[in-house]
């Protein structure tokens, strides 16, 4: 996407993917091949490469081999410190406290620990959480004793599994347990100009997300908060954005808001998560992968203004484990008004993994209308139209 939008753009553009770089451009992109996990050489790597004029990070990963590459280079960026904070859920937590924002109760402990003993510094309901993981993977809420008991080893369990293992993040050695923030939940998108928050949308996310496991699956801009809550969701995101050090580029948010206040999750130095960035268009045409690319390059998108009344997506979430066959009523639930597109992302054959330890979704629906209230009715009545078919994955047996 953000190739299409350099393409679009008249930028010349080179990728860079995390792969061996024995393997002859197996993609057929001519990207440059980097560690992720190797940040200080890849970022040799990628300075030799070019000159480049800006740099944007795809993901959440490549976001601290971005901002070390940015700063050999001198182009304006996030810089590294505040990425690796990000990155880091104690990390930022820290940042959070020291700058007097409010935080949950929060301590971390190794992931060896005694769960037990760990259990008696809980405050309840809390959350336990990997330290570096994303899209909710491993968060699990725990009410007593027993429910974090079964937690910490399900969190446990997932950290050392070969393919989070295999990311080799120091993070990933910790779970951190925080206390359980009860409100509503929302996400903002933004871009950071030297140093100076802009918000492009606050999203609501209309589905309660009280636990055990926080699926995201709606997310429906304008917001419907009255003016001050949303002024002080800036606000406080913006103060978020200074306590991290974020000083140029894009971030996502996200937020919880009860009676007390507006409580920061956390704020990721990167645009919202792959296809979910369709949901927003701007003036003039332009997708967000065209600002954020713009913006990297040093061209001013102040003047960006969100394009339609109302819009939004639903990340489809997969209702169980098992091994995706195919689905049934794409095309009814492409026929809904304000519906714009089902995307069906899972592959026939493929095994699927439901949260706390999946990391994907069966795909997306995006829908655009006059109101939020039309969108989020739109995108119920698509995913309704929706019937999935997984097969139980049976372990295969010899005889
Ligand atoms: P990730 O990086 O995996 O998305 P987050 O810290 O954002 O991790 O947590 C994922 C979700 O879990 C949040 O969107 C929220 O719904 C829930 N959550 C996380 N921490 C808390 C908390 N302290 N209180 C209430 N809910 C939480
Ligand atoms: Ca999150």
């Amino acid at each position: 996407m953000f190739r299409d939008a350099a393409r679009r753009l008249g930028f010349e553009c080179a990728l860079a993917t995390d792969r061996c770089h024995v393997l002859e451009d197996p993609w057929g992109d001519h990207a440059i091949p980097v560690r992720f996990e190797d940040p200080y050489i890849s970022r040799d790597l990628l300075t030799e490469a070019g000159p480049f004029d800006g740099i944007v990070a795809v993901g959440d990963r490549p976001t601290f081999v971005a901002a070390l590459t940015a700063e050999a280079l001198g182009i304006p960026h996030h810089p590294p410190a505040a990425v690796a904070a990000c990155r880091d859920k104690f990390l930022a937590r820290q940042r959070f406290q020291s700058a007097g924002l409010p935080v949950p109760e929060f301590f971390r402990v190794p992931v060896n620990s005694d769960p037990g003993e760990a259990a008696q510094r809980a405050p309840f309901p809390c959350v336990l959480k990997p330290l570096g993981l994303s899209g909710s993977r491993g968060v699990i809420r725990a009410d007593n004793v027993s429910e974090f008991q079964a937690a910490f080893a399900r969190v446990r369990k997932l950290l050392e599994s070969t393919d989070v293992a295999a990311l080799r993040e120091e993070q990933n050695r910790y779970i951190q347990i925080e206390s359980f923030i009860e409100g509503r939940e929302f996400a903002l998108e933004g871009i950071v100009t030297r140093g100076e928050l802009r918000v492009l949308a606050i999203f609501d996310k209309p589905d309660p997300l009280d636990g055990p496991f926080f699926e995201e699956t709606i997310y429906v801009t304008p917001s419907r908060e009255s003016e001050t809550i949303q002024k002080r969701m800036i606000e406080v995101t913006g103060s978020a954005v200074r306590a991290l050090g974020l000083t140029h580029g894009p971030i996502h948010a996200e937020v919880r808001v009860n009676r007390e206040d507006v409580w920061v999750l956390e704020v990721a130095a990167r645009p919202i998560g792959g296809l979910c960035a369709r949901t927003l268009r701007f003036d003039q045409d332009f997708s967000l992968e065209d600002l954020v690319l713009r913006h990297a390059v040093g061209e001013d998108v102040s003047g960006a203004r969100l394009r339609d009344a109302a819009s939004g997506v639903m990340m489809i979430p997969i209702p169980k484990a098992g091994i995706y066959q195919g689905v049934e009523g794409v095309e009814d639930a492409a026929k809904v008004p304000d519906v714009e597109q089902v995307a069906i992302t899972a592959k026939e054959g493929q095994k699927i993994l439901p949260l706390p330890e999946g990391s994907s979704y069966l795909g997306f629906i995006f829908a655009r209308a006059d109101s939020p209230g039309r969108v989020q009715e739109a995108l119920r009545k698509a995913h309704a139209c929706l019937q999935f078919e997984i097969a139980t994955a049976l372990p295969v047996t010899g005889r």
